[in-house]
């Protein structure tokens, strides 16, 4: 079993757009280290995306518009862009399990383990914890690489709720990327 990447709506407009999180720019560099060193340990990077109908998808009529399918601002910052071998799966809700084919695509890549980056700790982060800890995922979420719209406050009671909750582990990228470099040179 494996270990997957999930960067969760890193998109335009959520970092710099309409609905912008204040500590989103402060995540991607880490964000982005981990990318890499997935992509380098040949695991799996799975981008998870809002992206709406507009008219449609009820979640707007509570929010407004964002994230329009087909827009600037529903694609994935110029920062972060997924690669040739990355995954980018589509939601339309907080969770990027609800009526996508996330789970279908974990189950076939083999993958046990979730590492969650990527925004909002308190909603889109925290109900894709939940759907994965129903499903018996184990999760990580790394500290330094997720944030929320209620601040840094708001953020460490985020991170804490999923580790009393769904009993998410938490650390931050360095070590990950650490634990992954030291694996690969147990088992080369
Ligand atoms: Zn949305």
């Amino acid at each position: 079993m494996t270990t997957a990447l999930l960067v969760i709506d890193m998109l335009n407009d959520f970092i710099s757009g309409k609905m912008k999180c204040d500590g989103a720019a402060d995540i991607i560099p880490q964000i982005r280290a981990l990318a890499e060193c997935f992509r380098k340990e040949g695991l799996p990077v799975i981008y998870i995306c809002d992206t709406h109908y507009p008219g449609v998808d009820k979640e707007l009529e509570l929010w407004g518009e964002h994230a329009i399918a087909g827009t600037k601002g529903a694609e994935v910052i110029d920062e972060l862009k997924p690669q040739e071998k990355d995954f980018v799966v589509r939601k339309r809700r907080y969770s990027g399990f609800f009526q996508t084919d996330l789970d279908l695509l974990l189950r076939e890549l083999k993958v046990d383990r979730l590492v969650l980056t990527g925004i909002d700790t308190n909603i889109c982060v925290r109900h894709t914890a939940a759907d994965a800890f129903f499903r018996g995922y184990r999760i990580v979420v790394v500290r330094n690489a997720v944030a929320s719209w209620d601040g840094a406050e708001g953020n460490e009671k985020g991170i804490s709720y999923m580790s009393e909750i769904y009993g998410s582990e938490s650390t931050n990228a360095e070590e990950i990327i650490e634990s992954l470099g030291s694996e690969a040179r147990a088992n080369p």
